[in-house]
């Protein structure tokens, strides 16, 4: 059977994971991996996820199933949490998922029976798994403008231009805040264009939001989400609770359908329930425990909002410090959209030589697009840093 097999590709940050931790040089920086570190270089359970865990230890009582949409409280706590008012919740339907991807998943899914091969139009550049989940799901991807590598913003005008194009039978994948991997976002004038040029075209948005708070805070994050809803018939949503609740390895996301009223919303619903059985039955509950646990107690709620504003203002005051650095070194302003960008992410727009002169030369570690990962940034190291980068792009 498997003699028919040949090697597939393996995963390009899996491999520079394993160079980093081949390299001996304790001098070495890695700004490769996309999770969240703390100054000490951690990525640590939150306090808030912790005490939620402790309660459900001593309270669960059952470990039976679910059902196939998962933890309804944890449903409706994440369309509180993502949604607030912008939509009426008569239209709305949320299956918790295994993660973003989970979620990204089942609804790519649920697009191809709607529209086989469907036309999935995505950022340039995305986040490197949205191609091959639309690809296996059957749809096609195409590209529209997004970062600029001379500015290192958004291409607004031609962005604008590629999405006014487009008719009722395409999907557009918008990342709700903190672009991966450029790092560089949509100004809410901005969003109000795009939510206008969608609700004009029929193009249905489907929004992943991966990183909610991460950027400016939750209800600044949320902006273009709520804007889209509020202006369009339809729309999907692939929320994951990877980032804003530490939970990487529980997978645990959401899809939420939104259609054009209640009943549609039950038929379309009823075939996102009807994929989900038939990929993985249920989705694991734990994770999905944990935020609701955090969501409904407002103590915990208040203790997790204030941890994932520390983590916030950390990535925020590094992307300073970064800029502040090399504006001092280099006495020009080249580098000064590190700290305009918000997330984890920041592409830097340095040529696949000088991503690997930084790596070979200074142990310095980031993907081969030159995205890094500015949570991953060492305090004490950063006029090292800057240095480094300068010295690469000369
Ligand atoms: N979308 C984007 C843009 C992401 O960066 C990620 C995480 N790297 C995800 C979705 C999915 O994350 P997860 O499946 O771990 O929740």
């Amino acid at each position: 059977m498997f003699e028919t097999l040949t090697q597939a590709p393996g995963d390009k940050i899996l491999a520079l994971m394993g160079e980093y931790a081949a390299d001996q040089r304790s001098a070495k920086i890695d700004l490769g991996v996309g999770v969240y570190k703390d100054e000490k270089g951690v990525t640590p359970v939150m306090t808030s996820v912790r005490k939620a865990e402790e309660r459900i230890l001593s309270n669960e009582k059952t470990k039976t199933y679910l059902g196939i949409a998962g933890n309804k409280g944890y449903g409706n706590a994440v369309l509180d949490l993502v949604l607030a008012d912008s939509v009426d919740r008569a239209r709305v339907r949320i299956a918790q998922a295994p993660g973003g991807t989970g979620s990204l998943w089942v609804l790519m899914q649920l697009i191809n029976r709607a529209r086989p091969g469907a036309n999935v139009h995505v950022s340039d550049p995305t986040w490197a798994n949205h191609n091959p989940i639309a690809i296996n799901s059957g749809l096609k991807v195409v590209t529209y403008p997004y970062f600029d590598p001379e500015t290192r913003g958004v291409k607004f005008e031609q962005m604008l231009d590629a999405l006014d194009q487009l008719s009722a039978d395409d999907v557009v994948l918008l990342h709700g805040c903190c672009h991966n991997p450029t790092g560089a976002n949509l100004t809410d004038a901005q969003w109000d264009q795009v939510a206008e040029s969608l609700a004009r075209t029929g193009a249905l948005p489907f929004i992943d939001l991966a990183y909610l708070g991460f950027g400016d805070g939750i209800e600044a994050d949320a902006y273009g989400t709520r804007k889209i809803l509020s202006s369009v018939p339809e729309a999907l949503i692939a929320f994951s609770g990877s980032k804003n609740f530490g939970l990487y390895r529980e997978r645990v996301g959401a899809a939420i359908l939104v259609a054009r009223n209640a009943e549609q919303a039950d038929v379309t619903n009823s075939q996102l329930l009807n994929i989900i059985r038939g990929a993985y039955s249920q989705p694991p509950d734990h994770g999905a425990e944990i935020i609701r646990t955090i969501l409904e107690d407002a103590a915990l709620r208040a203790e997790w909002e204030a941890e994932l504003s520390a983590m916030r203002n950390r990535m925020i005051s590094l992307r300073k410090k970064l800029a502040d650095a090399i504006r001092e070194r280099s006495n020009s302003s080249d580098f000064d959209f590190v700290a305009d960008h918000r997330g984890m992410f920041s592409l830097l727009g340095l040529s696949t030589d000088a991503v690997e002169h930084l790596k070979a030369a200074n142990g310095v570690y980031m993907t081969g697009d030159s995205r890094i990962n500015v949570a991953g940034i060492p305090e004490d190291r950063v006029g090292d840093l800057a240095e480094a980068f300068l010295a690469a792009t000369r």
